[in-house]
């Protein structure tokens, strides 16, 4: 089936449990096809404001609700997103373009997100501190008040459970930005919740584009915290604002990682797990595994088996299940097309490069899976994010070359070693800067659980896990003299 047959939808935002449409609205694209599906609500300041204080209203009442409580709801929320997982997961796709499978995952994962945070919640114990007889001490946990969150186009469905799910577990209060490729999942996403029992103005969904809806959101002086996710550039931004009403902020960017294979590597395990964390998504993954450090003695026979892979890999509409979707806009597609361009002249094209000129294909926003040898570390394609489906393999020589190359981007997220060798691994993950290292694999089924987050230009603080409980709220300490 292609997404021909689906009728154009209008949607207004989400704001105090109501519908608001702002009588502007801007187009949402088919990525598959090319076609406009549905026509949403172009939020702007007086918007953001009133779900500001939406959330400011709801706040206190929230908060003062017991861990218990507060979780229950919760967790009547991931039901709620499981017993509307196939309807969910064909709005992702059809407004992202990604794979079904791959969005029916993300969208378990975003139910995994409530329930997991709405069990830890009531884990969450304050501390007392020994200052003596004289005094009794506890340290609180609070939370920040009313968040904002802006995210990307990539997981939106995903992205709501990472960044919300927590922030209203810890008794915050939501406005959230969704990128404006992709919120059709996020509203869904936020009218069931409302129908699970969270109270109206808990999260507040506004749809619009990031330079009025979003600027407008990361300045409100009524923000008590941000949580962005997406470029650099844009983290920059966010960082100025937040910097400028002195609030907490929480930026998780962009990535250049690599999976780095020694020379004892299980090669039957390695290359199917390498391939699949660069074509995931598309590439449009900011944790891809989008550089490839192979030893020299395994060079050819990985740089051959993952180029049969590649060749081997379907691309097509989402809906049709295949293994990559297309990207998510013309404007991408053309990016990474550029940069393509540019590394033809600093490396060698094993295979992909172009446009699949494929039946069905035209209208849709789709590129090859693309290798590219010999990568010197300074070309652009071995340090610039490509945010598509192009993996760039580079050969060294020893452990420590590994472990310079593996640092050598402005970047630091994530890292994949493929050793038998224990203590090799342990090394040279104590090496690399990123927020997170996998050996033997990359990623670990969702990573809810494990906290998440950047060095250098891929940002700061953490998101996913127990952590994120930190991240939400900040400690108040009282003492009384006795
Ligand atoms: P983006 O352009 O930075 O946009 C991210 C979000 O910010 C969108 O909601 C966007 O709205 C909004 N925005 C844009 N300009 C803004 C402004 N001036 N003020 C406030 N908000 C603004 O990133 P993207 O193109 O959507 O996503 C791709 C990038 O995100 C990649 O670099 C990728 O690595 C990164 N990413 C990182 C993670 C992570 O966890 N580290 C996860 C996913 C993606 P509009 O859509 O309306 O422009
Ligand atoms: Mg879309």
């Amino acid at each position: 089936m292609t997404t021909t047959t689906i009728e154009r939808t209008r949607h207004a935002a989400l704001i105090g449990g109501e519908s608001v449409d702002p009588g502007m609205t801007f187009d949402d694209v088919d990525p598959a096809t090319g076609e406009v599906i549905a026509e949403v609500a172009r939020c702007g300041p007086p918007e953001i404001d009133a779900a500001v204080r939406a959330a400011r209203g709801a706040q206190p009442a929230w908060a003062e609700r017991s861990a218990a409580d507060r979780g229950g709801v919760l967790r009547r929320i991931a039901d709620a997103i499981r017993a509307a997982a196939e309807e969910l997961a064909r709005l992702e796709t059809l407004d992202t373009g990604k794979p079904l499978a791959q969005a029916r995952a993300d969208v378990a994962v975003a139910a995994r997100y409530f329930d997991f945070y709405a069990g830890t919640i009531e884990a969450f114990y304050g501390d007392t501190v020994p200052l003596g007889s004289e005094f009794f001490v506890v340290i609180e946990r609070e939370p920040h008040g009313v968040t904002g969150h802006i995210i990307p186009w990539n997981y939106p469905a995903q992205m709501v459970g990472r960044t919300i799910a927590p922030a209203l577990a810890t008794g915050n209060c939501c406005v959230l930005k969704p990128a404006e490729e992709a919120q059709l999942t996020p509203l869904r996403i936020g009218w069931l919740a409302l129908e699970a029992g969270l109270p109206a103005g808990a999260f507040n969904v506004v749809t619009g584009f990031g330079e009025e809806a979003g600027a407008a959101l990361s300045s409100h002086p009524g923000i008590d915290h941000l949580s962005f996710t997406g470029s650099t550039e844009v983290g920059r931004l966010i960082g100025k604002a937040a910097a400028e009403n002195i609030v907490p902020v929480t930026v998780e960017l962009g990535g250049k990682s690599a999976n780095i294979v020694l020379a004892d590597a299980d090669l039957d395990r390695a290359v199917p797990v390498i391939t699949r964390s660069i074509i995931q998504n598309a590439g449009q993954t900011c944790s891809a595994g989008a550089r490839l450090l192979v030893e020299q003695s395994l060079h050819e026979r990985i740089r051959d088996e993952v180029a049969e892979r590649f060749r081997g890999l379907t691309v097509g509409p989402g809906l049709d299940d295949p293994d990559l979707g297309p990207l998510i806009s013309a404007r991408q597609r053309d990016r990474v097309a550029a940069l393509v361009d540019t590394g033809r002249s600093e490396a060698t094209l094993v295979t992909g490069g172009a446009a699949p000129d494929g039946a069905g294909l035209t209208g849709g926003f789709f590129f090859e899976p693309t290798l590219f040898d010999d990568v010197p570390p300074e070309a652009t394609i071995a340090r610039e994010e490509i945010f598509g489906p192009v993996l760039v393999m580079t050969p060294f020589s020893d452990v420590d070359e590994a472990a310079e190359l593996a640092d050598g981007t402005d970047y630091g997220l994530v890292a994949g070693i493929w050793t038998r060798d224990v203590s090799a691994a342990h090394r040279l993950a104590r090496r690399v800067r990123a927020g997170q290292v996998f050996v033997n694999g990359y990623g670990a089924g969702g990573g809810i659980e494990l906290p998440f987050g950047g060095w250098k230009n891929s940002g700061h603080g953490r998101e996913k896990g127990y952590e994120a409980l930190h991240s939400y709220t900040r400690t108040k300490a009282i003492a009384i003299s006795l």
